[in-house]
């Protein structure tokens, strides 16, 4: 392995305003009655808060409360939104129950009961994350990590399946709401490298969680550095997934090891890699602090590319000017926009969901504000079963309404770029609501997907 590449001086060096750690204190659905923050909302809406909170994951640290949350605009504040729980997240029956068992004062065992339940019926796991893309080596299962299309392995270290805060529409919200069955979960390095080594069409590793930058740099260069080696020189890009520079950017600037996760990001890069942090913004207000600034900067020192992705949603980022002010703000940091998300079919989708035709109109809306820089961001797409679906337009065909879609992404790389049409439809808000256009039966990927899904199920 080759020795680490001195850093310049002036890369380590910190704006000097940056001169302590900041602690990290972090609230949880048990810690509610502590957030000072909270005090001035009325009781009926904390009650409210923590109805939802005993059913969906809920967390949240000190430097979103004070930095990022505009309480003079709560409720609707979109970074209250973003993290704090409202009563609307749940249906009227399921919060009526936890409303009641709380006001009954019931057992934490029995709130948690009841708390299943309910979770059970929010599809805790959509687009078969579990049964399909789970890959085998010798013959067994490798948890905590995902191969769903050739080029791209995801990975979930074990160390990583948590964040600095919780994103209140989070599509992997079940992992965090205590069920050690549901999680996804690596407990080594070993099998995730084995795994790389014997397949030579996979180019890139994503690392994610949860949050892969929760993890201590020493835990991150016991995955990372060992793709270093000749046997795993096919494997050329590191992406890692992260909500740290909105949650806790003090992570790449004051915490204990910063400096020693530049040094690790800069000797990935020197030795040939191409590491992207896959940076989750979902408004531009997440990007204003001086902290996450000083942040954006180090990293991008290191020559690590920073991409970032986000979903439209409803209540937080449901508007083309707060996505292309957020585009152009990226972009003017050095930043590249990558995709553009439809809220998956999980969880509170109810309150978030934003029809397929609205999310055109706000991308559509968005692109035609900024620059050609600012248009990489495809999207809006659905992360579905078969694949990533973007839309692409609304137009009519021969007197019929349709939707022109695509997949950016899919299990078989022959669906890859091929336009299909679904039937127009005002109120659909998942692939799953849409029909073929022109009177077909089922689009042209349906039946080998079906039979990819059966093959799997007798896998298993
Ligand atoms: C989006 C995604 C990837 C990465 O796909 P790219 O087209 O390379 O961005 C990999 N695996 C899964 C499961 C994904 O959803």
């Amino acid at each position: 392995m080759s020795p680490t590449i001195p850093m310049q001086a002036r890369r380590l060096q910190r704006d000097p305003v940056y001169t302590e750690n900041t602690r990290f204190q972090v609230y949880t659905e048990r810690q509610f009655d502590q957030i000072a923050a909270l005090k001035r909302l009325p009781e009926e809406l904390r009650f409210a808060m923590r109805v939802v909170a005993n059913v969906l994951p809920f967390r949240v640290n000190q430097y979103v409360i004070d930095e990022l949350i505009d309480w003079e605009r709560v409720p609707e504040d979109p970074l209250f939104q973003l993290t704090f729980p409202q009563q609307g997240m749940l249906e009227t029956a399921d919060f009526a129950r936890m409303a009641d068992a709380l006001r009954r004062g019931l057992e934490r065992t029995e709130l948690r009961a009841i708390a299943r339940e309910i979770q059970a019926g929010l599809n805790p796991h959509p687009a078969g994350q579990q049964e399909m893309n789970v890959p085998r080596l010798d013959g067994e299962p490798l948890p905590g990590i995902q191969h769903k299309y050739r080029e791209t392995v995801l990975f979930f270290p074990s160390q990583g399946q948590v964040c600095h805060s919780y994103c209140t529409f989070c599509f992997r919200w079940a992992q965090f709401v205590g069920d050690k069955e549901l999680r996804f979960a690596a407990s080594e390095a070993d099998s995730l490298h084995r795994y790389l080594k014997q397949d030579r069409a996979i180019s890139d590793l994503l690392v994610t969680g949860g949050d892969p930058m929760v993890m201590k740099t020493k835990h991150l260069q016991a995955y990372l550095e060992p793709l270093l080696k000749p046997e795993l020189e096919h494997v050329q890009t590191i992406r890692i997934g992260t909500k740290s520079m909105t949650f806790w950017p003090q992570r790449y600037v004051t915490d204990q090891d910063a400096d020693e996760l530049l040094r690790l990001f800069e000797k990935l890069v020197a030795n040939g890699k191409h590491v992207a942090l896959m940076a989750h913004f979902n408004h531009w207000r997440e990007m204003e602090t001086p902290v996450v600034r000083e942040a954006l900067r180090r990293v991008r020192d290191t020559g690590v590319v920073i991409r970032t992705q986000a979903p439209l949603i409803r209540h937080i980022n449901d508007d083309p000017d707060v996505w292309s002010r957020m585009w152009r703000t990226q972009v003017s940091l050095g930043l590249v926009p990558y995709y553009m998300f439809v809220e998956r079919d999980t969880g509170a989708k109810r309150y978030f969901e934003v029809p397929l035709a609205r999310a055109h109109e706000v991308y559509q809306g968005a692109m035609q504000q900024v620059s050609g820089l600012g248009r990489t961001a495809r999207g809006p797409s659905m992360s579905a079963g078969p694949g990533k679906v973007e839309i692409q337009g609304i137009t009519e065909i021969q007197g019929e309404k349709v939707f022109v879609l695509r997949f950016i992404q899919a299990r078989n790389p022959d669906w890859v770029q091929r336009p299909f049409f679904a039937r127009f439809d005002p109120e659909a808000t998942w692939l799953d609501d849409l029909k073929p256009a022109f009177g077909e039966k089922e689009f042209f990927f349906e039946r080998e997907y079906r039979a990819m899904r059966g093959q799997s199920m007798k896998a298993r």
